[in-house]
């Protein structure tokens, strides 16, 4: 057998065996929809059996001997192959790193830890008690730090774990990043925080029926022009964005008598994702090059359309008049103007996921700072209540007042998930950037209130959208804004834009 023919043989097993994950993927895929939307809560145990024999089968697949032959074969003859098939295998090395040097008995004892402690977590943070999980993420923590050192022994335990959620980034760029908001961006919360401006912001607590926020909703994913042959949208508890491939994506939104921009900018916010997703073009299906790039990019995309676009004043002024159509009573007394300022208010909180754009990143840059000073070994699991509560008065100026409301908050350290924060707040400054690259070829607020949506999808989806996986972060970046990764934009853009609201 000659050269040439044995990577062609290696390339078509490999082919073969991803064909059969993605096939594994795609049905734990649909199921996970349902489990999450439709599913009644009676069906849960059977169906976490049935998935677990699935999961396990896709395990069993994705590290065995066989698959891992086949992809350390083509790696060593990267070179041999073109440009596509080199990304694909690449990437599929890294994937099996993250698995293949873990002992088995370690990876299955840290999936049951994880899965005890989601539970433990949520009992914690409803008693307000951060001692009964102090345990378990201190555990978590634990095997954490080792995974890492099995991967690898050069990098900081912290980079890897950075890596993992965005690729190409490290605590070098990270630092930079929070340290430009720390110097430019942070003074200027402060100076919003303290204006004192007054706002009739009365009507955002008001009671909205929910059958009338449907309405909206409905109404607006028509206006950002979402393609309804190639998805769709219900109602989740946590609204989130779930897709197989371009032709079958779906996201859902929740609906609160009385918060109704809940179920707006939740409906945008989702129905950003799930455009990215739409817009890829499907030559990437049958690769690992499929879906979005990397969380950072695709919560630029989300929070592109929930804040660039859909808390500008060029929309509403082209869309309030159907929201006072739906609700004739409840904002008859309600300006475009109040209600602009009213989508934009500007307040210190608690907690993340109900902050505003420009108290947003303060948050995120607190967990950034926690994470960092575990990872390399300056403090420990019994430190953060503490050390939580102090950032959050140096940097937005209020205390929590308990841990429920503070360190307890959210979910991603009991299932393991360090290292993912960060993206959060990249991903609004990766949008603040794209923002700029696109106003220099296309009128963003013109098209906005001219409610012509479809040309701003179609520039991002001709910019960003449809390669998919197959361009890094740092490629699309540059190729789209002609620049690396700058964060003085996003500081430029809140500057702005709240300078006008509030100073
Ligand atoms: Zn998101």
């Amino acid at each position: 057998m000659n050269k040439r023919s044995d990577i062609v043989d290696l390339m078509k097993k490999f082919k073969e065996i991803q064909m059969k994950q993605k096939a594994y993927g795609y049905v734990l895929t649909v199921v996970g929809w349902d489990s999450n939307t439709e599913a009644p809560r009676g069906a849960f145990a059977r169906r976490a059996e049935m998935l677990g024999m699935i999961s396990g089968e896709l395990f069993n697949l994705t590290t065995s001997k066989e698959y891992q032959e086949v992809v350390n074969g083509l790696f060593e003859k990267l070179d041999e192959l073109d440009d596509i098939s080199q990304r694909e295998i690449k990437k599929a090395k890294k994937d099996l790193a993250k698995i293949v040097n873990i002992p088995k008995d370690e990876f299955i004892e840290y999936n049951k830890l994880i899965n005890l402690s989601q539970k433990v977590w949520e009992d914690a943070k409803e008693n307000n008690n951060f001692e009964a999980f102090k345990p378990n993420l201190e555990k978590i923590v634990e095997f954490t730090k080792k995974f890492t050192a099995y991967y690898n022994d050069v990098d900081h335990p912290y980079d890897i774990l950075l890596d993992g959620f965005e690729d190409g980034m490290s605590m070098k760029e990270y630092d930079n990043f929070f340290n430009t908001l720390k110097k430019d961006l942070v003074p200027f919360v402060k100076e919003v925080l303290n204006s004192g401006k007054v706002l009739n912001d009365a009507f955002i607590t008001d009671y909205y029926p929910i059958d009338k926020q449907k309405k909206m909703a409905d109404y607006l994913i028509d206006v950002l022009a979402f393609n309804r042959d190639n998805g769709l949208m219900k109602e989740s508890v946590h609204p989130f964005t779930w897709n197989t491939h371009s032709t079958d994506v779906r996201f859902t939104t929740r609906y609160l008598e009385n918060f109704m921009f809940s179920s707006i900018f939740a409906a945008i916010h989702e129905l950003g994702h799930a455009t990215y997703e739409q817009q890829i073009d499907p030559k990437w299906d049958n690769t690992n090059l499929n879906g979005g790039t990397s969380m950072g990019i695709h919560e630029s995309q989300s929070r592109f359309y929930e804040n660039t676009i859909g808390r500008s004043f060029e929309f509403w002024k082209t869309h309030y008049y159907k929201l006072q159509e739906i609700y004739p009573v409840e904002l008859k007394d309600v300006s475009l103007d109040d209600f602009y300022r009213g989508v934009n208010k500007v307040e210190a909180s608690f907690v993340r996921v109900e902050a505003d754009e420009l108290t947003y990143s303060m948050h995120i840059m607190i967990r950034y700072e926690i994470e960092r000073m575990i990872f390399s070994g300056d403090i420990e699991v019994k430190d953060l209540p503490r050390i939580w509560n102090e950032k959050m008065v140096e940097y937005l100026g209020i205390k929590p007042k308990d841990d429920s409301d503070g360190v307890l908050q959210d979910v991603h350290w009991s299932v393991g998930m360090f290292g993912y924060f960060p993206t959060y707040a990249l991903g609004s400054a990766y949008s603040a950037q794209f923002y700029y690259a696109m106003k220099k070829e296309i009128n963003v607020e013109k098209l906005v209130e001219d409610n012509k949506i479809s040309v701003i999808n179609e520039w991002l989806k001709k910019k960003i959208h449809h390669y998919g996986g197959s361009k890094t972060p740092k490629e699309l970046l540059i190729e789209v804004t002609g620049e690396e990764f700058n964060p003085k934009y996003y500081v430029k853009f809140l500057k702005e834009k709240y300078s006008k609201l509030y100073l």
